[in-house]
């Protein structure tokens, strides 16, 4: 069993404010050492659920503008026997889905999409810049978009564990209740009532630990049967004009563009471009 982790760090248990997902504040710092730990729980459940390689991607850019991004776990402190991708972009490392070196993908600190209620600092891409997301004309979110990006090559979801709101809008996007660790629960987008750091790890751990031994639990891959159009709506018109000029994205309103593709990872390929 080959397991893919993506983890990001606005639903980690203790995280509820932006000044501890990125910048100079002292209080990324211990979100840095709450998301270590959590990934380290999930990665320890999946090899105590027999999988034989764990990947956990990084896909939290919050140093960024002020360091690389992508980069917010502390190295030394990271749970031994996996493999850990940091400094790679968002939604773009495919490479174990390319190979067919993975068999389920599984979801680590995940957070609801923008205007999703009581989602804990919910947001699409960029909080400021993007508004929306939608797939054939149903929003989405940023989980909702690996998910279709593993499904399109056949991978399906496995587990989740993030807040109350996630937990619920990706099993309602896979149609299936996939296995959730809800380690917080939103009282607004800033605001959480929320497990002690230290029993949202045994949960998670044990999540994952139990979704790895059980196939039958997890969604099928997320398929888009007659191909996907996925329309962005950024905030304002400026951010919406370099992304027209892209090949293949159409501009159809004044801040909003749309791409199509067979699958859903051909559509998002027009749309995603490097920072
Ligand atoms: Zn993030």
């Amino acid at each position: 069993m080959r397991v893919l982790l993506y983890c990001d760090m606005e639903g980690i248990c203790g995280i509820h404010s932006w000044e501890q997902t990125g910048g100079s504040s002292p209080m990324y710092q211990e979100g840095r050492e709450l998301y270590t730990e959590e990934v380290n729980a999930a990665v320890r459940g999946c090899l105590a659920g027999g999988a034989t390689s764990v990947v956990a991607q990084d896909g939290h850019g919050g140093a960024y503008p002020n360091g690389r991004a992508f980069m917010n776990w502390i190295p030394s402190r990271l749970q031994s026997g996996a493999e850990y991708v940091r400094g790679y972009r968002w939604s773009s490392y495919i490479e174990p889905f390319e190979k067919g070196e993975c068999d389920v993908i599984g979801f680590v600190g995940a957070h609801a999409r923008a205007g999703y209620e009581d989602g804990v600092l919910s947001h699409t891409v960029s909080a400021d810049g993007w508004y929306s997301v939608s797939l054939n004309g149903q929003e989405i979110s940023e989980s909702a978009i690996i998910a279709a990006i593993a499904g399109s090559f056949g991978v399906p979801v496995g587990c989740v564990a993030g807040d109350d709101a996630v937990c619920e809008d990706l099993s309602a996007f896979l149609g299936a209740g996939i296995p959730s660790a809800r380690v917080k629960r939103g009282l607004g987008r800033y605001a959480v009532r929320m497990l002690a750091p230290v029993d949202a790890r045994a949960l998670v751990e044990e999540t994952f630990k139990t979704a790895v031994q059980s196939r039958d639990t997890w969604a099928a891959p997320y398929v888009v049967s007659a191909g996907a159009v996925i329309r962005v709506e950024l905030a304002s018109p400026d951010r919406a004009k370099p992304m027209a000029e892209y090949a293949g994205v159409t501009q159809v309103g004044p801040r909003t563009v749309e791409a199509e593709g067979a699958t859903f990872y051909e559509a998002w390929s027009k749309l995603w471009r490097p920072w």
